[in-house]
């Protein structure tokens, strides 16, 4: 098992508020802070969604550009995932901002019910995507809501849109779709090892399933996500005061399994990405 593990901070999202939390960063400037505040707490890695100043989504490349031009600046090794998914987003202008280039973002590789909505991802999109980011050097980050992703994936691999090795995420705890159980955690993961063996992987559990979830991936060898994005509570009694207090958190579960936040330069390294230095 790797020593080191990759934490991920989702800092803001598209569905948490500040009427839920006023920690949520909603603007460019609270976002940048947030995110480096994240840095020097042991994160390596920021998945981004920008928001208007109403707090509703936006896919606006300016927003994404000012976010990540003010990472770059402060945090400059800080690995950067634009999200490509989100609810409430045009999905002709999911793919916009990424002319911009970030390090990574997200692809979801099929669709899936939530509660009272549709998280729809046409196969037309999922290759449109697939491909701009094979044409900006993006890595992706494969976003598993529901088995049959997986599948979709290793498809997408098989036809030359994706490049190996992949690296994917769980999402575990959004209620109708894949449940924050442990032993459905180690299917996956198994099926993942099975498919693709060079695969790299992390897991989310969104709500009150954030970290016992992180807790799972430090036990199973994988790497970690934590953020407002899919939680606003550090336990049970306390609202998170901070993404950074989410990777605090992370990181003492971490050490509790002896383990430790993987550094920029290794992350970078196990994800295959170019270093900055
Ligand atoms: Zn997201």
């Amino acid at each position: 098992m790797n020593e080191a593990c990759i934490i991920t901070t989702a800092i803001t999202g598209s569905q948490t508020r500040k009427s839920m939390n006023p920690a949520v960063p909603i603007t460019q400037e609270e976002q940048i802070e947030s995110t480096c505040e994240a840095y020097e707490a042991g994160s390596s890695l920021v998945h981004l969604h920008v928001r208007n100043d109403d707090e509703t989504s936006s896919s606006d490349p300016e927003k994404f550009a000012r976010v990540q031009e003010g990472i770059r600046q402060h945090c400059p090794d800080m690995i950067i995932q634009f999200s490509t998914g989100g609810r409430g987003r045009d999905p002709a202008a999911r793919g916009k901002p990424l002319y911009l280039k970030p390090d990574m973002a997200s692809l979801a590789t099929g669709s899936v019910n939530f509660k009272s909505s549709i998280y729809e991802n046409e196969p037309a999109l999922i290759d449109e995507l697939a491909s701009r980011m094979l044409e900006y050097q993006i890595k992706p980050e494969i976003e598993v809501f529901d088995l049959a992703m997986l599948y979709s994936a290793v498809d997408l691999l098989k036809h030359g849109l994706l490049k190996a090795p992949l690296h994917v995420q769980f999402v575990l705890g959004i209620p109708n779709a894949l449940p924050a159980k442990r032993h459905i955690l180690e299917f996956l993961v198994g099926e993942l090892e099975a498919l693709l063996p060079d695969a790299t992987w992390v897991a989310a559990g969104v709500g009150r399933h954030q970290f016992d979830v992180a807790d799972w991936c430090a036990e199973l060898g994988g790497n970690i996500r934590v953020g407002l994005e899919d939680g606003v509570r550090l336990d049970k009694d306390n609202l998170a005061q901070s993404n950074a207090a989410m990777v605090r958190k992370a990181a003492a579960l971490l050490h509790a399994r002896n383990r430790r936040p993987a550094t920029p330069h290794e992350s970078r390294e196990m994800l295959g990405l170019a270093q900055t230095d």
